[in-house]
């Protein structure tokens, strides 16, 4: 399988409870390298720009109030298939599907402030990527 790169976010609800460490530990057990990584607050238009996808859905107004609510830790993941093995690190979208020992079922707090961020495909893990790093800040 192929090396790739993945954007990843630890969400607001997660940095406020201190567990930036705890996540990063996940992935690299699962042999994923944080080859970039910063802490930054998203402005209202950055997160808003960030889920367009998800604009004409209900939840989309709470989502952006919830990823401009504290920090974020915004972070590009590196390895075999890393797309698909940081979204089987993270787990199911809402907690309570997600299988044991996952981020989401050891961290959500409930589906909205599920704790991380994953791209889901090679062309939005691209674009994602691009969207919060410039080339020379992630070093391999
Ligand atoms: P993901 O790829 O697993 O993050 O899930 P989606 O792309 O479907 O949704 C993006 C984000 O929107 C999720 O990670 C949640 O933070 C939030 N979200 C998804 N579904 C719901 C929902 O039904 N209600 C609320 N409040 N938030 C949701």
């Amino acid at each position: 399988m192929a090396v790739e790169r993945t954007l990843s976010i630890i969400k607001p609800d997660a940095t406020r409870r201190n567990l930036t460490g705890a996540i990063n530990k996940c992935f690299e057990d699962a042999g994923l390298r944080i080859v970039a990584q910063k802490r930054i607050q998203l402005t209202r238009d950055k997160a808003e720009g960030f889920y367009a996808v998800h604009k004409e859905r209900p939840f989309y107004g709470d989502l952006c109030d919830f990823m401009t609510s504290g920090p974020v830790v915004v972070q590009v993941l590196e390895g075999e298939g890393a797309i698909a093995k940081n979204r089987e690190v993270m787990g199911a979208t809402n907690p309570d599907d997600a299988a044991e020992g996952t981020i989401r079922k050891l961290f959500a707090e409930n589906i909205e402030a599920n704790s991380v961020h994953g791209s889901d495909s090679p062309d939005n893990a691209a674009t994602e990527i691009k969207y919060f790093f410039e080339g020379s800040e992630i070093i391999g």
